[in-house]
């Protein structure tokens, strides 16, 4: 269908044009049985001073992440006006529902906001506020940073990354935020599944789009939220918001040059991991074995690297399914 989009029915309460700093929501208007006339309110965030380039900061995408939204609260609680240029836009729990009932995915409608996109007007509660952010937030941005981790599934080693985009300056831009985030590790993406992502539609518009993956297990450590916190404060003075200088440390630059950096489950059971995240394996090397999780005295399913580099991420849990996804091997660029 095409013709003109819907207009959102999402309501912020706070202003985008004016100085000063301002903490609000975006109401979501949720008709539902326990209240009829009743909404969802999404914190938000807006500090101005004067014009400028804007950045957009979101966590919680996924609702069981949460280096994103520590940092996001820790920022819009600490940046004073009058540190900055241009304007921030703060949205510590992007998918609000699925953060607060703890789960990847949203608690009202069962839906991945990371899945959702470009959204719709007249959807569900996920897709009006991928919807939102497609019409109304992305387009105000020059830079936007949207925190990722590994949820209650997945651990990762705490990296940045940046895609591989057919515009050459947009992804030159683009790698330049993230080496300046300077997350222990830099990380050149490839997406099992692109399609409805906020990745993908933020890229669209042409922005400086920065992720992360910075932990995992459904929990934050003091390290990994501190790398969290520090690399959006070297975003925003990269993009010439906040005026400091850049902390810089060493961050190693991987890539992952094939589909055969991901390795799935083709077996459930228990999982004896045989390298931990951050080893350097070869191709063939043990990643894990998988032993049945119904009986004794059968042999474990073993499963192997398909390629040389580095475990950049595992499987978290204890118990793995079929389709799983148990390893990523990513390689060293330097
Ligand atoms: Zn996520």
């Amino acid at each position: 269908m095409t013709g003109e989009r819907l207009k959102s029915p999402i309501v912020p309460t706070v202003p985008f044009d004016r100085d000063g700093k301002h903490h609000g929501f975006l109401r979501l208007p949720y008709s539902r049985n326990e209240s009829a006339w009743g909404a969802i309110m999404i914190p938000i965030t807006v500090i101005r001073n004067g014009d400028g380039p804007t950045a957009l900061l979101t966590g919680a995408n996924h609702g069981d992440e949460y280096e994103g939204p520590i940092a996001l609260q820790v920022l819009s609680h600490e940046i004073a006006p009058d540190e900055i240029r241009g304007r921030i836009i703060i949205v510590p729990y992007m998918n609000y529902p699925a953060f607060r009932s703890a789960t990847r995915v949203s608690s009202v409608d069962g839906m991945n906001l990371n899945r959702s996109f470009p959204g719709r007007a007249d959807g569900s509660a996920t897709q009006k506020i991928a919807h939102f952010f497609e019409e109304v937030l992305v387009p105000m941005a020059d830079v936007v940073l949207d925190y990722h981790s590994g949820g209650k599934t997945l651990d990762f080693l705490p990296f940045a990354c940046a895609h591989h985009l057919e515009a050459q300056g947009q992804q030159e831009a683009c790698v330049a935020a993230v080496r300046a985030f300077n997350a222990p590790f830099s990380l050149m993406l490839r997406e099992i599944d692109a399609v409805g992502m906020y990745d993908t539609s933020v890229e669209a518009h042409g922005k400086v789009f920065v992720t992360t993956e910075l932990g995992g297990g459904g929990t934050a450590t003091a390290r990994s939220a501190q790398i969290a916190i520090r690399g959006a404060r070297n975003v925003l003075i990269h993009a010439g918001i906040l005026d400091e200088e850049i902390d810089v440390a060493p961050s190693v630059m991987l890539d992952m040059p094939g589909d055969d950096c991901y390795h799935f489950a083709t077996t459930e059971g228990l999982i004896q991991p045989m390298v931990d995240l951050g080893e350097t394996v070869r191709r063939g090397d043990l990643l894990a074995r998988v032993w049945p999780a119904d009986q004794t005295g059968v042999a474990p399913h073993d499963c192997t690297a398909q390629r040389d580099g580095l475990l950049a991420a595992r499987h978290f849990p204890g118990l793995i399914q079929m389709g799983d996804c148990l390893a990523v091997v990513a390689s060293v660029l330097e």
